[in-house]
């Protein structure tokens, strides 16, 4: 079943007392949502499960995590592993965000030894990709995209790849205020979902989400939306007021 999904990420933002203030209004705020529209919210490690018992049972609100670590367990000190996010109540897992891999020079080879982490852990991925301005200009954005999509997850059988979300995250986009317009949005997706179809097949691909992330705001947020092959968003600094968030929920 192809999900829409608006996904937070409050990246190193939020102590704990707004943190709890912003997902509360974010809660009271929240529209209808079902299995086929869900949200999540992926917070900072160290609150992840206070902001886990104040989403509670509120059903098709997911609680997110922005990172795991490639290892099962062991002497890694200061990581977290996929199994104990798992545990902590942590649904999805947000991985290979181009911060990630710019900072902490998470190569690709890393990124798909975590999405083998959190898919083994139980947890559902959403697997970030996207091209920095270089590239766009010189107009090798499919390529670009294509090959971390071929080597994040082309070794996951059809089974695991369900649990996958793909989220398209232009660098250039990222905090920026520069929006890709509908168009780059959906010609990006359209050829991510070729690139999956081509190796799984049409169903797999029709199956899956891709979501954009990259200035997202209410303002454009249905216009994306509206796209047919843009499944939702993945939402950086709108998603740190909750009227923000709300808004681009409400568009999903
Ligand atoms: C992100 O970093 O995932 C993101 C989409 O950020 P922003 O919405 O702030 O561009």
């Amino acid at each position: 079943m192809r999900k829409k999904i608006v996904a937070a990420n409050w990246k190193m933002n939020m102590n704990l007392t707004d943190g709890a203030e912003l997902v509360k209004g974010v809660l009271e705020g929240m529209p209808e949502l079902n299995a086929e529209k869900q949200v999540v919210i992926a917070p900072t490690y160290v609150h992840l499960t206070q902001i886990a018992s104040l989403i509670g049972s509120k059903e098709h609100v997911n609680l997110g995590a922005q990172n795991c670590h490639m290892q099962t367990s062991g002497a890694y000190t200061g990581e977290v592993s996929a199994n104990i996010l798992q545990s902590a109540g942590v649904k999805y897992v947000i991985l290979g965000h181009s911060e990630r891999r710019e900072y902490c020079h998470e190569t690709d080879a890393i990124v798909a030894q975590k999405v083998d982490q959190a898919l083994a852990a139980g947890l559902e991925v959403i697997f970030c990709c996207g091209e920095p301005l270089a590239i766009r200009d010189a107009e090798t954005q499919n390529a670009h995209v294509e090959a971390q999509v071929k080597a994040g997850l082309f070794h996951l059988t059809a089974g695991q790849l369900k649990h996958v979300v793909i989220a398209y995250e232009p660098i250039w986009a990222i905090g920026t205020g520069r929006t890709a317009t509908s168009a780059q949005a959906q010609d990006m997706h359209a050829h991510i979902r070729s690139v999956i179809s081509g190796a799984y097949g049409t169903e797999q691909a029709a199956g899956m989400s891709i979501l954009y992330g990259g200035s997202c705001k209410p303002s454009n947020a249905a216009e994306l939306f509206a796209c047919p092959d843009v499944d939702g968003g993945l939402i950086g600094g709108a998603s740190l007021k909750a009227a923000e968030f709300l808004g681009i929920v409400s568009a999903m």
